[in-house]
């Protein structure tokens, strides 16, 4: 027998309807926002002054030279990687070509040898970073790049001088217990707040020669290459997702 007090579904009140599709847990976490517009729950990199969260690839301090609220590369000191190791990120960094395009003999500098440099998430996956304003090259070799893997979309290059950006979504590959890969990486990046990367799936370790490929591993360092260039960054800072 129906209780005469029940109501068909007709008769529910619409916003009794719009409830049932309301959910109110979790709650996302509220972010905040310091003066320099970081959010509250990112890991700074690299403020402007200090090396400290840095080291050497070869081991040892770095021995890139920090000035004006910048780092850039002195070449021939070699790459170098963040202490702590990391896994799914999001990163922003933001650097600078120098305003020279020629070397000591006053020949222009060009291609892959224009100031090229690059983020290597987990130091394996390279996105480019190259002075790819009005220099060609390979195109899955300039600015903005997975490097010898995934074109970017549009150029997104500023001119040499200009701070720039990228904006990345890391997602770490997965392996299995017998090592073998169970999802690839991916990357979504923003270059200048442009779209050039929309989760692309990252083939391999990165590679000048030949088929990139994957060898099991852990959570690692984010690494910045020194390429013999006197490229700077400036305001990294990651948010673990
Ligand atoms: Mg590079």
């Amino acid at each position: 027998m129906f209780s005469s007090l029940a109501l068909s579904a007709d008769e529910i009140a619409d916003w009794q309807k719009a409830e049932i599709t309301e959910v109110w847990q979790p709650v996302p976490e509220t972010v905040t926002f310091d003066q320099n517009n970081i959010p509250s729950d990112a890991i700074i990199l690299f403020d402007g002054t200090s090396l400290s969260n840095w080291q050497s690839v070869d081991q040892g301090p770095v021995k890139w030279q920090v000035k004006d609220g910048a780092m850039t590369v002195v070449a021939g000191t070699g790459d170098i990687k963040s202490k702590e190791a990391f896994c799914d990120v999001q990163l922003h960094v933001e650097w600078k070509m120098p305003t020279q395009v020629t070397n000591d003999k006053g020949e222009l500098l060009t291609g892959q040898g224009r100031n090229n440099s690059g983020v290597f998430f987990q130091q394996r996956y390279e996105i480019q970073v190259l002075d790819s304003y009005n220099n060609k090259t390979y195109s899955n070799g300039q600015a903005g790049a997975v490097y010898k893997q995934h074109i970017p979309l549009v150029n997104a290059t500023k001119a040499p001088g200009e701070w720039q950006s990228y904006d990345i979504v890391f997602t770490a590959p997965l392996f299995n217990d017998a090592g073998r890969l169970k999802a690839p990486a991916t990357i979504t990046a923003f270059h200048n707040g442009v779209l050039v990367q929309n989760h692309v799936e990252i083939q391999g370790v990165t590679e000048w020669i030949g088929a990139p490929t994957y060898t099991a591993h852990g959570c690692d360092s984010l690494r910045l290459q020194d390429h013999g260039n006197p490229v700077s960054f400036r305001n990294i800072w990651l948010r673990k997702l």
